[in-house]
Order: structure tokens, then sequence, then C-alpha cells
């Protein structure tokens, strides 16, 4: 049974049925030792993506302040060769970003092919912190669903294996973990008063998050919710549902590269072949 759960497409969220501290019958450390197994499964399997060249991945982290969007990105990725990664971290939109379509410094972004890109904050924003603030119009953002669903669309059409986690945290933790970072002075740098502020709009923001759940999970672009009170779950359960996505295409990428492999291999033969002829000598 994987430990994230796969929001079916077409189906209505609602996050309070979903609870945030699951373990899924694990002690931690039964979980780590499974994640470190995944974690060297990945390696692998970003060495054939890269390699291969013929896709890339999306994946997508979205949840409220403290959700563990930095540590699931430290933690998953650790194993992976930097040369394939890209990390983009989506702030408050530039003026240049805001006189152009929500979606133009985004596409700019997205990872090329056998690149592994990680998107920390995304699009999604734009249904999310632009609606609870009322940044822009209703209208407006209502519009974006659709959108964003044809942009990933395009994306996978395009050989992008799209792949969306939402951390699901509870807002207790939450609590606890903005206070962590007020005593500890190692932790204290991530802290800003802009969290509590946040904080207070708590439902409104997991209103917003049911709604871009809801419309935006696709077949081609599923949206995952992870339990995430736990970090060493949150990391097993992303962690899983790479490995399991991007095992399905590791036939692909191996017929590829063996493809690959024979071309270079033919083009030294002729080459060879040619000195042979023409009696000269490397
Ligand atoms: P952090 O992830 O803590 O570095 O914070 C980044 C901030 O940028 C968050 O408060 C986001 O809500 C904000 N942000 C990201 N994208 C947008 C957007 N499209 N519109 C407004 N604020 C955004
Ligand atoms: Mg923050």
């Amino acid at each position: 049974m994987p430990h994230a759960h796969l929001v079916k497409p077409g189906t209505r969220v609602r996050l309070k049925d979903y609870d945030t501290r699951e373990n899924g019958g694990l002690d931690k450390e039964a979980g780590q030792a499974r994640f470190a197994e995944l974690n060297a499964e990945l390696d692998a399997l970003q060495e054939e993506l890269h390699a291969a060249g013929t896709h890339s991945v999306l994946m997508v982290l979205q949840g409220m302040d403290t959700s563990g969007k930095d540590g699931a990105i430290r933690n998953v990725m650790t194993n992976l060769n930097p040369q394939g990664v890209r990390v983009e971290s989506f702030k408050v939109p530039t003026d240049e970003d805001l006189a152009h379509d929500f979606l133009w410094r985004v596409h700019k972004v997205t990872p090329g092919k056998g690149i592994f890109g990680v998107f920390n904050r995304s699009h999604y924003e734009d249904v999310l912190v632009v609606r609870v603030h009322g940044l822009a119009p209703e209208p407006v953002w209502k519009a974006r669903y659709d959108h964003i669903n044809a942009f990933e669309s395009l994306l996978a059409d395009s050989g992008t294996i799209v792949l969306k986690f939402f951390l699901h945290i509870s807002k207790d933790e939450q609590e606890q973990r903005l206070h962590e970072r007020e005593k500890e002075v190692g932790k204290a740098w991530k802290l800003s008063a802009g969290d509590w502020r946040e904080r207070e709009l708590w439902d409104q923001y997991q209103e917003a998050y049911e709604d871009a759940l809801s419309r935006c999970s696709t077949e081609v672009a599923p949206w995952y919710i992870v339990p995430a009170d736990r970090k060493w779950f949150r990391n097993l359960a992303i962690s899983e549902v790479l490995v399991d996505t991007l095992r399905g295409y590791r036939d692909h990428w191996r017929g590829a590269l063996e493809d690959l492999s024979q071309a270079k291999l033919a083009e030294l033969e002729a080459y060879r072949n040619l000195l042979k002829e023409t009696g000269r000598q490397v």
C-alpha cells in the first residue's frame, strides 16, 4: 500500500478526512531503513532518466509554512546527481513577472529532457495565496484551474512526468514547529512574523488547497496528499511515489540507452573501417 494518498481525478478532497500523523504501521527506524533503500533506487533511476534524455520529471511541492518542503527536498534528493537536478523556489512575483500571465515565470524554468526538476512552491500559489489574500479578482484566479490543467497537460505531452505533493500537517504541528524555530538559534533564521499572520488564515488556505487538489489532479499530473506531521514518514511517502512512478519508465530508458550505445559503437566501427581502407594510422 502506498503511503501517500493519490487524489483520484474528479473526486472532491476534504482535508479533514486525511490524518496528518499517519505512520503506515511503521516505527521510525523501519521507515528510515525503507527510505534508504528507496533512495538508492531513486539514484539509479535518475541516472537512467538523465542518460536516456527522453523524459523530464517535475516534482511540485506545496504545503503550509513549516510543512517541510525544504526538508523534503534536502532528504529525498540527497543521493541524486546534482548535475541532473534543478530546484526552483517560487517567491513573491517581481514586477516583470506580474506584467505577464501567471505561467510566464513558471514555464521558463520547467525541466528539460533528462532533468529532474523540483518546484518549491509553484504556479499553485496563484490559486492559493493569491486567492486567500485577494491579490487578483475572483474571476481571474478562478479561471486559473483550467489554465493550470492545460499547462500541465502540455508538459506531459512533451515528455514531462509531473508529480505533485501536498505536505499535509496539522495546525497544532505547525504551532509546535514555529515555536521550535524560536527556541533554536540555528533555526531562527527561518522565522518570519508573516508565518504567524498567515496562520490566522489557516482555514481559508485549507479550503483553497482543497479546491486546487480537487480540480487539478489529473491522470497526467496527479496530486498526492502526504501525511507530514512525521518528517521521516513524509520522506518515505514521497520517495515511494517517485520510485514507483519512475520504475514504469525504466525499460523505455534502458531501451533508449541501448539504441544510443549501438549507434555509438556503429559510428566507431565505421570510423575504424575507414582508417583501414585508407591505410591511415591513429
Ligand atoms: P518562502 O517559501 O517561505 O520562501 O516564502 C515565499 C513566499 O512567496 C510565500 O509567502 C508565498 O506565498 C509567496 N509567493 C509565492 N508565489 C507567489 C505568488 N504567485 N503570488 C504571491 N505570493 C507568492
Ligand atoms: Mg516561509
